[in-house]
């Protein structure tokens, strides 16, 4: 309600985008020159600088640039996939907005850019670390006949001693199950002094010259890491419900949109801002065509 309260019109997301572009720690500087002075530009909420004339949107230089359908609309797809605690599918979203869910899914692919984990913090403490596959989930394709197909993701969750409970987490689509691949997952979202819990797998043998709290134990059908299983089960589950055919980009791009939710499940009132902040401060990468086979 507070959010349909706050942007009923294009206007409210420009003025929202123009305060988050050009804040009191990121002010307003002249693309073209430099210059620091700028005056009411063509558009609403445009800067026009003083110096060289440039005229800057508000939507220039960010995710927002180029949208096939109103900033309103955009507003209202980023709130959904920020705050819902499954997010929603590019098809759920393409009925809901009464849009082409191709469409959607391309500004999908920005939103998951925006949600990748900035890399700044860690994972300290009792981390527990596994792999696992993710399947295509076909129908009538059951078993192993789809092995090949299947994509291998490592993950890593902090387990919190004293409630029991669990702290944030990461994964990463990897080729094999090798020290080589672990060790850049390793490097990036787990500190050094953790104390790194993972079966028994040989792979991991080589990582404890850098991870001296490393522990190897038995796997004995999960029972080992229970929390770290649930937590699996519950990726597994939010894909095989909602997305199909993913080229190992975007199964990345689904990896990273679950643990931005997941990271900031007990911030959720300030999620959003994150989001279009992110997707203000970055410009998209471009979408390889050729990798274009999933919908959904
Ligand atoms: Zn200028």
């Amino acid at each position: 309600m507070e959010f349909n309260k706050y942007f009923q019109t294009d206007e409210d997301c420009y003025r929202y985008l123009s305060e988050t572009k050009w804040s009191f720690e990121n002010p307003y500087q002249c693309k073209k020159c430099g210059h620091l002075k700028y005056g009411k530009g063509k558009k609403p909420y445009s800067h026009r600088c003083c110096k060289c004339n440039y005229d800057e949107s508000p939507t220039s230089g960010t995710m927002f640039d180029k949208l096939k359908f109103s900033l309103l609309i955009a507003f209202h797809i980023c709130f959904k996939i920020s705050t819902k605690k499954k997010g929603m599918s590019s098809l759920e979203l393409s009925e809901e907005f009464g849009l082409r869910q191709k469409t959607v899914w391309e500004f999908k692919w920005k939103i998951q850019q925006a949600m990748t984990s900035s890399r700044m913090s860690q994972l300290e403490g009792k981390v527990q670390v596994d792999e696992f596959l993710i399947g295509e989930y076909e129908e009538g394709k059951v078993g192993r006949s789809g092995d090949s197909k299947k994509k291998l993701v490592i993950v890593g969750l902090e387990i919190l001693e004293d409630k029991k409970g669990v702290g944030r987490a990461y994964a990463q689509v990897i080729e094999h199950a090798s020290s080589k691949e672990f060790r850049p997952f390793f490097e990036t979202y787990i500190s050094n002094d953790a104390t790194v819990i993972t079966d028994a797998w040989k792979g991991y043998l080589p990582l404890k010259k850098d991870y001296p709290n490393l522990e190897q134990i038995p796997s004995e059908k999960g029972k080992g890491m229970q929390q770290l299983h649930i937590h699996i089960m519950n990726i597994q589950g939010w894909l095989r419900g909602i997305h199909h055919h993913c080229s190992k980009e975007r199964m990345q791009g689904y990896l990273d949109e679950y643990h931005f939710r997941y990271n900031r499940r007990a911030m959720m009132g300030s999620i959003f801002d994150l989001l279009i902040k992110r997707m203000v401060q970055s410009e998209p990468k471009r979408l390889i065509k050729s990798k274009i086979k999933t919908v959904l």
